[in-house]
């Protein structure tokens, strides 16, 4: 019997029926199989799993992993709910999830930077005021995370003018971003930035980030973009920098809980903007292409694709 890859994943079935007829494509040499329909036989021999929102049980009953390839670029939930020798995790690095996440972020820094959030308050209140034009080149773009996603966007925007700031865990030089790391680091690059754009992972050191503390040594006036994980940045501090005045608008794509729920006041707050967590969905071909590329030199060379760092959570 050949072996199976498992696909192990808890999302709506329309998603997962793109997902395996991509992956299918990608991968005519291989079997994909949902964990469900596996035989124990399959369960007990398959090496490698195609997980997204994977329930922890259904991995566990996979005696045989070697790695698991996620679905998604956040891997916050698997990295906490994974064994201390568990198999190797392998996150999703798409060039085109990185492309369109560049594009979001470009998107609503121009949202931002050409006054849209009050200009509809304008519209709305009938008010014929034209406010003053802010050039590219007299903003600094901040962007917290240059990995994968935050060195496109980085890119993305000093392409279009503006002047970028990054800061990462590890010192690091890019081009065009002036780029600063650890604590003090955080503070000076908030310091300077008219828009915080938010690109980290979720992991222990990074949750709850953007805290009072931090969001109040942002410029008074400045604007923030979260684009990676809700609880990077905690929401009562945020909602209390909006309501002071101290920032002018947040663009939030994710939340501590999702969907967001009804009663939050996020939904109706004027400084904010509310997105479905759309700023860089998974694209099934590209995403399938990239699996097929890891899977393929796997099977050649018995090399594993680069992993997740559990004990750094990302
Ligand atoms: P990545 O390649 O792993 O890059 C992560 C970056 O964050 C790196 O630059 C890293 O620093 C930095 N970082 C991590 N922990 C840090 C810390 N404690 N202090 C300072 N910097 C820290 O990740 P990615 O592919 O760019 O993705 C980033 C996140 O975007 C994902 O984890 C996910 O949560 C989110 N995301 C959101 C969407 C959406 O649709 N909203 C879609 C995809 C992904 P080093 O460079 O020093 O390692």
């Amino acid at each position: 019997m050949s072996e199976t890859i498992a696909l192990v994943s808890d999302i709506h079935a329309e998603q997962e029926a793109g997902y395996l007829s991509a992956l299918a494509a990608a991968l005519p040499n291989e079997t994909i199989v949902p964990f469900r329909s596996m035989s124990a036989e399959q369960r007990a021999h398959a090496r490698i799993a195609i997980v997204a929102n994977p329930n922890p049980a259904d991995v566990a009953a996979l005696p045989n992993l070697v790695w698991v390839q996620s679905l998604w670029a956040g891997v916050e939930q698997l990295v906490a709910a994974w064994p201390a020798a568990g198999p190797q995790i392998v996150r999703l690095v798409d060039e085109e999830m990185s492309r369109t996440m560049a594009e979001a972020v470009l998107a609503w820094t121009y949202y931002l930077q050409r006054d849209m959030p009050a200009y509809a308050r304008q519209q709305r209140d009938c008010v014929w005021y034209q406010r003053a034009y802010r050039k590219p080149s007299a903003m600094t773009v901040g962007v917290l995370g240059l990995g994968a996603l935050g060195t496109a966007a980085a890119a993305r925007v000093a392409h279009a003018g503006f002047k970028i700031a990054g800061w990462s865990r590890s010192a690091k030089e890019v081009p065009e971003v002036a780029t600063f790391s650890g604590d003090d680091g955080l503070i000076d690059m908030l310091r300077i930035s008219d828009i915080v754009v938010c690109l980290v992972p979720l992991t222990v050191h990074t949750r709850s980030l953007l805290n009072a503390e931090r969001l109040t040594a942002m410029k008074p006036g400045a604007a923030l973009i979260n684009f990676s994980r809700g609880p990077v940045v905690v929401t009562n501090h945020l909602l209390a920098a909006l309501d002071s005045g101290h920032l002018s608008h947040a663009v939030l794509d994710v939340f501590d809980e999702e969907p967001l729920v009804p009663g939050s006041r996020l939904w109706r707050h004027p400084q904010v903007t509310v997105l479905p967590h759309i700023s860089a969905p998974t694209d099934f071909k590209t995403a399938a292409a990239v699996i097929a590329t890891n899977i393929a030199a796997y099977r050649a060379t018995g090399c594993l694709p680069c992993g997740v760092n559990i004990a750094r959570g990302y």
